[in-house]
């Protein structure tokens, strides 16, 4: 305040006081202003702090009860927005550092006024460094936009301007140093980037990547109980839920599934040869061979891609077929086809994968060769589930194991029951094997000029509980096929043994018996005549039954030559150092290779009764001969097997034939019924004694009585 008049000196003191007063007066108000100012400030951050310190809680709080990602995200979406007054959310999953995909998790204030821009960015995709969330990806903090107009890198301008968005922002949700998900936010004002606002999100981010962590250790686990780590390729329990799925949708027809069943063959030879690693690396080998040759004749990727060339339809639904290949066991995989109208597709398949298995693999420096054993069951309306659609392609795939390598078999009904004969005479074989259900036939063996005993040939017979005696034609193919051969010839080598051994304990009345005597003959199956310790194992057993080695016989075929000629050349050989004799069987009906006459040790051949039944033709007559000039040649003994009338056995006298073996001259009977012909002879050895009457020749020893 100004003065004008002039005062007196106390006056003019007083008034220069009041004025420093006044100015006085005016500096605290100004400092009490600022004070007040800073106060207020202060109490207003403190009070956001506040609010976005609960935000944080909130939001935290959620995501770890949360069950996924995309929960966490829609609650804190709704939350941001409320609390910032920001009008839209939308939240993008990030796949591999490279494309933000919107998840269709987002949140609208006001839908009316924003929904050209809110469909405009739900159903977006945005490449690395694309617009704003793409722009989050290649540098992984917060982004603004601070004007949607004159934003250059923003695809949604337009929807945006026509919304009225003036402004938006957007943060990245972190696993690790990878950017799994972007969220992005936008509001109808400005957005002030103030630090805060930038900390809390952030903050935000961390407690949401916690939970997209959470997801990928679970879905890790998933994926490991689900598929095999080394091929990656699904499990049984994956193959399953798809197959039962995809059983629940097969039309009333009950078409549409095709399952391949497919066992490697070898695998476990090179697993045994050259090591797991090997084993393991061929796995992976074969693992995606089979997989490139699905995806080219299902045409896409072989895990649930579809394929359009094999496409059906359903009313105006396209069905396309889908393939999925799963491995279920050490060396088996499995092919299931869903949406299958081709009947031939699943064929067509099997045969590229045995094309693509039957070419060489290369394992480490060894190039190894296996193939597979397929069988396929395409689905039908008898079926009541997936389980035993699976069942039937096994059965299959053991079927043509069992044919040999490389083949596929498609499973029939005649085929079904066929196998399911077989497993039931194999279950019932394995209770005769623990339950001595087995018994021998012993058939003569003659000396044709002489009409005496010479041996026997040793028949086993299944005596069957229910079905009564089975003859060995109907149960010894499928115990070779099984390996119960193994423990069937075992039992009957020794039982034919020790009851020669009985027979010349009897003959020999108290002395030692001797190499003269009666012998046996066993019929040997491959599998058993080439294993690695067949022949101390044949030493045992003669040691254990006390029979000379002479007085048994082996038959085999020529089979086990064809299997390994060198093995059983070194077997036939050692057979010979101990004395023990062993003929090849049913010569001439099966490869009867003459080379191997030649080159393999035999001591004796038995021409198969079919030549025998057929003597009356001049055919069978020669070849006959030419057997017996052979043998003479090689200095063999000649069984001639199957005589049933006089006919033949003249006839074979004739030729030069020096044993038989026949129902002419003896059936296959009981060990006490068949030695007793030693005393009594066979009935055809009386009637040719009687019309001879004098002058047989020396015979064998013979029993006095009938054995105990
Ligand atoms: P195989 O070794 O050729 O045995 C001769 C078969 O011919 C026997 O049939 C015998 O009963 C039959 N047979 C003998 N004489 C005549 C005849 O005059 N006419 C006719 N039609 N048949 C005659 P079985 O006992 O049914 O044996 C069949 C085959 O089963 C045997 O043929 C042999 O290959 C196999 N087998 C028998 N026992 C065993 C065994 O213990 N182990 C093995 N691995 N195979 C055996
Ligand atoms: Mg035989
Ligand atoms: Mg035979």
């Amino acid at each position: 305040m100004k003065h004008d008049r002039i005062l007196p000196p106390e006056a003019a003191l007083d008034q220069a006081r009041f004025e420093r007063l006044e100015r006085q007066l005016g500096r605290e108000r100004k400092a009490r202003q600022v004070a007040e100012a800073i106060a207020e400030n202060g109490l207003r951050e403190l009070y956001e702090s506040k609010r976005f310190l609960a935000l944080l809680q909130r939001i935290t709080d959620r995501a770890n009860k949360a069950d996924g990602l995309t929960e966490a995200l829609s609650f804190a979406l709704s939350e941001i927005c409320a609390e910032m007054g920001w009008d839209f959310g939308n939240a993008y999953l990030v796949r591999s550092m490279q494309e933000a995909i919107a998840c269709d998790c987002w949140h609208v204030a006001n839908p009316e006024h924003l929904m050209p821009f809110v469909e405009a960015s739900r159903h977006g995709t945005f490449r690395r460094g694309h617009g704003l969330p793409g722009r989050v990806i290649s540098e992984p903090h917060a982004h603004w936009v601070d004007d949607v107009r004159a934003e250059g890198n923003f695809s949604r301008r337009e929807e945006a301007i026509a919304c009225r968005v003036v402004a938006g922002c957007a943060f990245p949700i972190m696993a690790g140093s990878e950017v799994v998900a972007v969220y992005e936010f936008y509001a109808r004002k400005t957005i002030e980037a103030s630090a805060v606002v930038v900390e809390t999100i952030a903050q935000i981010g961390i407690q949401l990547g916690r939970v997209a962590e959470r997801e990928q250790a679970r879905e890790a686990l998933l994926r490991d109980a689900l598929h095999y780590p080394l091929t990656t390729l699904p499990n049984r329990v994956l193959l399953h839920e798809r197959a039962s799925s995809a059983f629940a949708r097969i039309p009333e027809d009950g078409k549409g599934i095709a399952v391949l069943v497919i066992d490697l063959d070898g695998f476990k030879a090179v697993n045994d040869k050259l090591g797991h690693h090997a084993g393991d690396c061929l796995l992976v080998a074969t693992a995606a061979r089979l997989r490139d040759a699905i995806d080219e004749c299902v045409g896409g990727e072989s895990v649930w891609r579809p394929s359009p060339r094999t496409a059906g339809t359903v009313g105006d639904r396209a069905l396309r077929t889908r393939a999925t290949l799963a491995r279920t066991g050490g060396d088996e995989f499995v092919v299931l086809l869903e949406n299958v109208t081709d009947e031939q597709l699943p064929q067509t398949i099997a045969d590229a994968l045995q094309a693509e298995l039957s070419l060489p693999f290369s394992v480490g420096r060894d190039e190894v060769a296996i193939g597979a054993s397929i069988g396929i069951a395409l689905s039908n309306a008898e079926y009541s589930d997936y389980d035993e659609i699976q069942r039937d392609a096994d059965l299959a795939m053991y079927e043509a194991k069992a044919g040999g390598r490389g083949k596929t078999i498609t499973f029939t009904h005649s085929l079904g029951t066929a196998v399911r004969d077989r497993m039931a005479l194999e279950r019932d074989l394995r209770d005769a094997i623990r339950e001595d259900q087995f018994v021998l036939h012993f058939q003569a063996i003659l000396d044709l000029a002489a009409g005496t005993v010479e041996g026997y040939e040793a028949l086993v017979r299944w005596n069957h509980p229910q079905r009564g005696l089975i003859p060995p034609g109907d149960f010894i193919p499928t115990a070779e096929a099984t390996g119960l051969i193994i423990f069937i010839g075992d039992w009957v080598l020794r039982e034919a043994c020790r009851a020669i051994s009985r027979l010349h304990v009897t003959l020999a009345n108290g002395n030692a018996p001797d190499a003269n005597m009666p012998w046996v003959a066993v019929n040997i199956a491959p599998q058993q005549f080439l294993q690695p310790d067949f022949i101390p194992y044949l030493r045992g057993v003669i040691m254990e039954t006390g029979i000379p080695a002479q007085c048994l016989k082996l038959e085999v075929t020529e089979g086990v030559a064809v299997l390994d000629a060198e093995r059983t050349r070194q077997v036939l050989e050692e057979c010979r150092d101990i004395g023990i004799r062993v003929g090849l069987d049913d010569f001439g009906t099966g490869y009867s290779s003459l080379s191997y006459l030649h080159s393999l040790p035999f001591d004796t051949i038995k021409i198969d009764r079919a030549f025998v039944a057929a003597l009356n033709q001049p055919k069978s007559r020669k070849i006959v001969r030419t057997i017996l000039d052979l043998a003479g040649n090689l200095d063999l003994t000649v069984v001639a097997e199957g005589i049933e009338t006089a006919d033949q056995q003249a006839a074979l006298t004739t030729m030069g034939c020096g044993m038989g073996q026949g129902f002419l001259l003896s059936m296959p009977l009981e060990e006490l019924a068949a030695f007793a012909l030693l005393a009594e002879g066979s009935p055809y050895a009386r009637g040719r004694a009687a019309r001879r009457r004098q002058g047989v020749k020396a015979a064998k020893p013979r029993l006095q009585s009938h054995p105990a």
